[in-house]
């Protein structure tokens, strides 16, 4: 054998010894090119174009005059530069810009969900430097494979540095490249000093927000010092170059040879490997190395370079693509007979040439991929340079305001659940303030204070998760749904009810926003709504701790649903007309109370709140005013839902119990903002309304229009039945009534009364105990003929019962 080195010859490495095998040259110096490349960053940033000139001098042996390349350095460049080389780079120009051009994606644009418009665009880097390779091999490739992108993602500012001759000029070639760029900005600078240049800037020099471009050890350290220190971006660590082969029986040693030479002849610590399943082919690889060797100029940088380099023989294909995935080259070359095929599993890798006419050569200057490659096994991780090197993706969102309300309630859950209130008061200043324009036209928009439900909704609701039910997970319906452990063969009994309901009950609240003009994510159905009083307090107050307002004479079940969750109730009585005391909005602005039912038209006084003092409330109490319309249907007044949008804290109580005749279906419903109603359905039964109730329900909302018929008969019974009672010895007094009811003060003992009727089987409501209600009976307006039969009993008793 010749005496010059061969590649080391590994038969066979056990899959252990491997990481040995892989590892790269030249790790080891990196403390002192460090230091030196961190005196040389001191040094231009002490002495800017001066400290670049003297660099210049002293490790380029170059003196220069101008630190910019002149226009008449660009103009003579061209004559230099032969025709048949110019043809050339022109072509590969072609093929590099239609590939990266290929490369442009275009604007996404999204709607995540209604009103939520997401979108991503490439916008270029501003400013960013090339770092080209020279001195003894001026690489005008690089200059293409970065300039080109550059250019095509738009960039505005191009610098480009590469460093000089020893006469202090730059070769021509790459100066053609610049101008064939359009790149006028080429400074004479080379190293590290390149680097520092680009990263700190100088008179001549614009500092830049990207360094591209591959170089010795001192340029790879320079650029990783800017990217630590200087906040400058880099395309990637760049190490020495390699190429690994694989080869099998098919593959030609003279190729495989040239390809592992043209690596080795670009520095003596690249590295180049081949495997192969053959040893014959390792054989003959080795042979035509040597061979070629002999009569390349570069030959003794290749030379060196192999004594870095490997030949290694592995079972099977299997094993040599596991080795290079292991090893992941820069440029992998899969010279086989089935290169695409293996082609599929290269997980690893900078860029792949495929097949034995495929040498990386064309990669390096003209295929059209780009040449600047991930080294030293940050293939793993990085890809090479491409037209993305060259942008930032900015993404960007807009919301409308359905798109707020959609996505609002999500964000606050979300930053609170994390802890971070400003994030959600962020969300929160613009649902209020979106409620309160929509009200007043905007006048409002910049008086609304932060969040509205600040401090009011229980942590532990905050905190929680919701029950996520199984038609949750699953919407709409499968030909097989084993999903609800439902009985899938049907249901006992007449109606087949064998599925769950609709557990968010779009139908009917379609059909009652439509009602009530508001939207669907405004109502909260309840099972009666009893259950909207008592998911109200569990939603606001912890148990133990926290407490409600009432405001008696009212509905009794705003104190059972206090009770029942050990919360405790403040009262706030009536005054003797049961309107709200005068001092009700500053008693309830002192308290710490987290919600104040007000019964409006009340139950069992049977008036009209004012609607002054409601609204008094509204503006000073920070709790949750909750006005309960179970008799609204009744009263000539404008529901409380028309005020929503103008008060967050406001929840509003309706029920089909009352005006339309069907508390059997047990249905209630809440009005609050998309917020609160948020939080009802956290906090809710998975399927609260049952299907058959679902069903009826539509069914009366068709028949909605009856509404006012039925509530014009009614009227009339309650004005016949007060003319009737107004006329009986025993009533004392009638209360004004906007419900369907009577309170009637009786100047007899009105329990006795009372047992009185229930003995002839007619059942009214003792409220004698309430306060304010003494001697009061809550008559209820029945049918004609029920209203007559009360009227009836009731004159007979006046003459049994004795006087108060
Ligand atoms: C009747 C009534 C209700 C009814 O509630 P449902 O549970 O829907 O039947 C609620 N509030 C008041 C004041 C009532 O009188």
């Amino acid at each position: 054998m010749p005496s010059r080195p061969a590649m080391q010859f590994i038969p066979n490495p056990a899959p252990e010894t491997w990481p040995s095998l892989q590892q790269r040259p030249a790790a080891g110096e990196a403390p002192q090119v460090a230091a030196r490349v961190r005196a040389i960053f001191e040094q231009v940033r002490a002495g800017g174009d001066a400290a670049l000139r003297q660099l210049a001098a002293e490790l380029d042996k170059a003196t220069l005059t101008n630190l910019l390349v002149s226009e008449a350095e660009f103009a003579a460049a061209i004559a230099q530069v032969p025709a048949e080389l110019q043809a050339a780079i022109r072509q590969a120009k072609a093929n590099i810009e239609a590939f990266h051009t290929a490369q442009r994606e275009p604007e996404i644009r999204l709607e995540t969900m209604p009103g939520v418009v997401c979108s991503r665009r490439s916008v270029p880097v501003q400013r960013v430097g090339l770092y080209v390779p020279g001195g003894t091999a001026p690489l005008f490739s690089t200059l293409l494979m970065l300039g080109v992108p550059a250019r095509l993602a738009g960039c505005p500012e191009v610098v480009v540095c590469t460093p000089p001759q020893l006469d202090g000029s730059i070769s021509p070639v790459i100066l053609f490249v610049a101008q064939l760029l359009g790149i006028d900005k080429v400074v004479k600078a080379g190293g590290a000093q390149a680097v520092a240049a680009l990263a700190l800037g100088t008179p001549s020099v614009p500092a830049v927000d990207k360094i591209f471009g591959p170089g010795n050890r001192y340029v790879t350290a320079a650029k990783q010092l800017a990217a630590a220190e200087y906040g400058v971006a880099i395309d990637m660590p760049a190490g020495p170059s390699e190429v690994l082969v694989i080869a099998d029986s098919s593959a030609n040693p003279a190729f495989v040879a040239a390809d592992l030479l043209s690596q080795a002849e670009h520095g003596p610590d690249s590295q180049v490997i081949v495997l192969s399943d053959s040893q014959e082919v390792l054989e003959k690889v080795q042979a035509e190395v040597l061979s070629q060797l002999e009569t390349l100029p570069r030959r003794k940088v290749a030379a060196q370079a192999l004594e870095n380099s490997r030949a290694i023989l592995l079972p099977d294909a299997a094993a040599m693509l596991a080795f290079s995935n292991q090893y992941a080259p820069e440029h992998l070359i899969i010279a086989t007979d089935n290169a695409d095929a293996q082609a599929t599993q290269v997980t690893n890798a900078g860029s792949v040439f495929l097949g034995n006419l495929t040498p990386e050569a064309v990669g390096d200057y003209a295929s059209g991929t780009n040449h600047t490659l991930p080294t030293s096994g940050y293939a793993r991780q990085y890809s090479g340079v491409s037209l993305d090197s060259f942008v930032k993706k900015i993404t960007f969102q807009r919301l409308s305001s359905v798109g707020l309300q959609a996505i609002g309630p999500v964000v606050e859950t979300m930053a609170e659940a994390e802890g971070l209130v400003a994030h959600a008061r962020a969300v929160t200043v613009r649902l209020a303030s979106l409620a309160a324009g929509s009200a007043s036209n905007g006048t409002a928009l910049m008086a609304k204070p932060a969040n509205p439900y600040a401090g009011l909704i229980r942590p532990s609701v905050e905190r929680m998760q919701a029950y996520s039910s199984a038609r949750d997970e699953f919407e709409g319906l499968a030909p097989v749904m084993l999903d609800a452990n439902e009985n899938s063969l049907g249901s006992v009994g007449p109606d087949d009810f064998s599925r769950y309901p609709d557990p968010h009950q779009r139908a009917i609240k379609a059909d009652l926003a439509l009602i009530k003009g508001v939207s669907p994510d405004q109502i909260f159905l309840g099972n009666g709504s009893d259950e909207a009083i008592d998911l109200l307090v569990r939603l606001t107050c912890t148990p133990g701790q926290d407490s409600i307002v009432i405001c008696p004479p009212t509905y009794g079940m705003y104190e059972v649903a206090a009770n029942l969750n050990d919360v405790r109730v403040k009262r706030l009585p009536l005054t003797a007309d049961f309107q709200l005391p005068a001092n009700a909005a500053a008693t309830l602005a002192a308290s710490k109370a987290k919600l104040v039912f007000l019964c409006s038209p009340n139950n069992p006084t049977g008036n009209l709140l004012a609607q002054e003092a409601i609204e008094t409330i509204l503006a000073n109490f920070r709790g949750l005013v909750v006005v309960d319309e179970a008799y609204a249907d009744f009263a000539d007044a404008l529901s409380w839902i028309s005020r929503l949008t103008e008060f967050p804290r406001l929840v509003v109580l309706q029920t089909f119990s009352k005006a339309w005749g069907l508390a059997g279906l047990r249905l209630g419903v809440a009005y609050a903002s998309p917020t609160l109603i948020s939080y009802f359905n956290k906090i809710k039964p998975p399927y609260n309304i049952s299907a058959a109730t679902q069903q009826h329900a539509l069914a009366a909302l068709a028949n909605a229009p009856q509404l006012p018929g039925m509530r014009a008969e009614l009227l009339q019974g309650r004005e016949w039945l007060g003319q009737q009672l107004s006329q009986l010895p025993i009533v004392e007094h009638i209360f004004p009534s906007d419900a369907n009811f009577l309170l009637v003060r009786f100047n007899v003992d009105a329990t006795a009364a009372y047992d009185e009727l229930s003995s002839r089987g007619i059942v009214v409501r003792n409220r004698t105990t309430q306060p304010g209600c003494a001697g009061c009976l809550r008559l209820t307006v029945g049918t004609a003929s029920e209203n007559a039969q009360l009227v009836q009993a009731l004159a007979e008793i006046g003459t049994a019962v004795p006087t108060n």
